[in-house]
């Protein structure tokens, strides 16, 4: 399609390598350490308290399981498309606590808080910007009481989206503002006593630099995990390459990187191999949809079943991955199988 071009970008190997060099670079060539603290500062601020049940899950061995997608199981319950998932926190909260059961129940050892369009600027399109702390504060009392309930074996992830909006330079949301709104939801998160952030399905870097550094102001030591979506050949939407992402995100302190979403396992799969060659220390998650997405009757409806996601837990564990879980369209049954795959001595 864009023949002649990309013969001119690959046609000089050095001036492609110079710009990715340059291109790679630029996101972090001036980390501030006060904005962005590393692992030894963050430990030395709290006595490392705030990490200490997610360094106690890696330490025990991994793979760990992540849980499956909430959006899919909501709308299986009755969730009309367009209405803000959020709500539910507050009116059908024993809905939201059987999805977590679900998962749990299926072998998760990390959930996640119903909270991913928790922010004031996605909550302020459908009025309820001045309801944050409310709606992220409950959704984690929540998930912590499902957690308590079957047993207090699983770590609640406080789950954090993108803004909805797009950050300068490429769009127009101010830096500034894009961390004090992730800030805000991290902070509601925190209070309601989560174990740890997941920042997740971001395709810009410089937005999810805003939501780490927003973490970090509300809580310098929680332990953080930040997933890219890779829907793009390879890159975000954004054209972020798994190298630059994982060279980034650990550079800003994340305590795991990875993908979610996207076009199922199998591009996700290389992903995460390219992060492995690039940083053979990361902790690196993944998290895929249950397969491409096809549109049918105006729904994405995705078609991989349980044996396939079985399937591509083992190969995610293979290429790398630490922490394997599952996306949208997936179900407890993909996260049983999932689990059962990699986890054989547990059982079912
Ligand atoms: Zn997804």
């Amino acid at each position: 399609m864009d023949g002649p071009r990309r013969r001119t970008r690959t046609g000089d190997p050095d001036t492609q390598q110079s710009a990715a060099a340059a291109r790679s670079a630029e996101p972090f060539a001036a980390v501030d350490p006060a904005a962005f603290p590393d692992r030894e500062t963050r430990r030395a601020i709290d006595g490392g308290a705030a990490s200490a049940r997610f360094r106690e899950l890696l330490d025990a061995g991994g793979p760990v399981m992540a849980d499956g997608a909430m959006g899919t199981m909501l709308f299986q319950n009755g969730l009309q498309f367009g209405d803000p998932p959020e709500v539910w926190n507050l009116t059908q909260p024993e809905i939201i606590r059987r999805i977590q059961r679900g998962y749990l129940d299926a072998g998760s050892q990390i959930i996640m808080t119903n909270t991913f369009g928790g922010n004031r600027l996605r909550l302020a399109l459908h009025g309820l910007s001045a309801r944050v702390d409310e709606l992220n504060r409950t959704a984690a009392i929540l998930a912590r009481a499902e957690v308590r309930a079957a047993g207090d074996h699983a770590l609640v992830a406080g789950d954090i989206g993108p803004s909805g909006e797009i950050v300068a330079p490429l769009g127009t949301l101010d830096y500034d503002i894009a961390v004090d709104v992730f800030r805000e939801q991290a902070a509601s998160l925190v209070a309601g006593g989560v174990d740890l952030i997941w920042i997740e399905t971001m395709s810009d870097l410089n937005e999810i630099k805003a939501a780490i550094e927003g973490v970090r102001l509300a809580a310098p030591g929680i332990a953080l995990i930040t997933t890219m979506t890779f829907d793009t050949r390879g890159h975000t939407m954004m054209g972020v390459t798994p190298e630059q992402a994982v060279e980034a995100l650990v550079a800003w302190g994340a305590d795991a990187v990875g993908g979610n979403c996207g076009n199922g396992p199998d591009e996700l799969l290389p992903v995460i191999a390219r992060m492995r060659a690039a940083d053979p220390d990361a902790v690196l998650v993944a998290k895929s949809n249950a397969g491409m997405p096809e549109l049918v009757d105006m729904r994405a409806v995705y078609k991989a079943d349980s044996d396939t996601m079985a399937d591509f837990a083992i190969r995610f564990r293979d290429a790398g991955a630490t922490i394997v879980g599952a996306c949208c369209g997936s179900t407890p049954d993909h996260l049983r199988a999932m689990s059962a795959a990699l986890r054989p001595a547990r059982g079912g």
